[in-house]
């Protein structure tokens, strides 16, 4: 994978720390490049089961662990123009488990893992508070996407969101994008009991990329109409 080795220097998409207060309730740690070609496919990554290991509050950078066929399944996404935006639940910070200087650490430190696999993220959007701090970008809430929409200038509604958990999928329905839930992380889990809806299913990231990739996740209703069998893209 030599040609992915270590992407050149670009000064217009560089990673530049948050220019926001650190008590800022959402933190966007990569800066945009600017507003999107409306033609680029948005697509919304959950971090935490879906791109990296699922640690139950990863709270040192050492504890991130790429999943197999996460980087491959990102650069093919890439590759194809999409945008890649990660948005993540952190309520370690919130719980008192890590003060938001330690998630800006692990977030610079994910973009670099990522970065030396070849794959350059659009965005991070973090929500750092404890489910009873009441704020509203908490997934399934859709602030963090508000923020991403504003700040990138895509529509939700024509972004695809990729995630392991109940609170993905139930953000896509809140935000009218289409979903995908991978089989990594919480996702068998989520699967089995059968009470998320996704638009999809996948093995893992990798395979979610293909499923975007197909064209087959624009030709399915939106959520609010009656679902699709979500199991239909998955060959058995
Ligand atoms: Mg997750
Ligand atoms: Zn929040």
């Amino acid at each position: 994978m030599s040609e992915h080795a270590r992407p050149p220097e670009d000064s217009r998409r560089r990673v530049i720390l948050s220019d926001k207060p650190l008590s800022s309730t959402a933190k966007k740690v990569l800066r945009p490049s600017g507003p999107q070609d409306d033609t680029r496919r948005t697509v919304l990554l959950d971090r935490d089961g879906t791109i990296n290991v699922e640690k139950n509050y990863l709270t040192d950078p050492a504890q991130l662990e790429l999943l197999p066929g996460a980087t491959e399944g990102l650069r093919s996404l890439q590759a194809a123009g999409c945008v890649l935006v990660v948005v993540t639940n952190q309520s370690a910070v919130g719980r008192g488990y890590m003060g938001i200087e330690r998630l800006d650490e692990i977030n610079s430190c994910f973009t670099a893992l990522l970065a030396a696999e070849g794959v350059r993220l659009d965005g991070i959007y973090a929500c750092p508070h404890a489910p009873w701090d009441g704020c509203g970008c908490r997934k399934p809430l859709p602030g963090l996407v508000k923020r991403a929409e504003s700040g990138l200038g895509f529509q939700a509604a024509s972004a695809i969101i990729i995630g392991d958990n109940h609170s993905d999928i139930e953000l896509g329905r809140n935000v009218r994008a289409k979903t995908i839930l991978v089989r990594t992380g919480h996702g068998r889990e989520v699967e089995a009991q059968g009470t998320a809806s996704p638009d999809f299913i996948a093995d893992d990231l990798r395979e979610a990329a293909d499923l975007v990739l197909s064209g087959i996740t624009q030709g399915v209703p939106s959520p609010s109409t009656p679902h699709a069998v979500p199991d239909r893209a998955q060959p058995s």
